[in-house]
């Protein structure tokens, strides 16, 4: 399967990696839309949060703790943060391998409206 972010997690892709573990990893996104933007994702590849099972509860609450210390890490912890999931077509998911974004270093709008 050619999957960018399987690349990614196996090294095969060079990345900016900000914290990594057996289970997941972390990684600057290439094109930032705020000045903290970081990308969390399980090294095993599930193509988006519509196809997590029961048994990923662990891997995706990892996914959040992980977020959570990289925002304590790079400063932005205590200002306040966001944290996305975009999911398939009309979330506007670009890559089918699951990331959750952390997002912050600015007050950021929403700008969440139909296209
Ligand atoms: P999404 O629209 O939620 O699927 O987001 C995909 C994100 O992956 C975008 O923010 C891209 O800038 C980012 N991205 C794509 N390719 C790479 C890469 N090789 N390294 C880091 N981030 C990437
Ligand atoms: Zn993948």
């Amino acid at each position: 399967m050619d999957c960018i972010f399987c690349k990614i997690a196996k090294k095969e892709i060079p990345s900016n990696i900000v914290f990594e573990d057996e289970d997941i990893m972390a990684f600057k996104d290439i094109n930032p839309i705020a000045p903290v933007h970081v990308l969390i994702i399980p090294r095993r590849h599930i193509a988006s949060v519509a196809d997590i099972k029961d048994t990923d509860e662990a891997l995706m609450g990892k996914m959040i703790v992980a977020a959570k210390k990289i925002a304590e890490e790079m400063k932005i912890a205590e200002n306040g943060y966001k944290l996305l999931f975009r999911v398939g077509k009309n979330g506007g998911q670009e890559i089918g391998h699951i990331h959750l974004h952390l997002l912050g270093g600015a007050r950021l709008y929403e700008n969440i409206r139909p296209a």
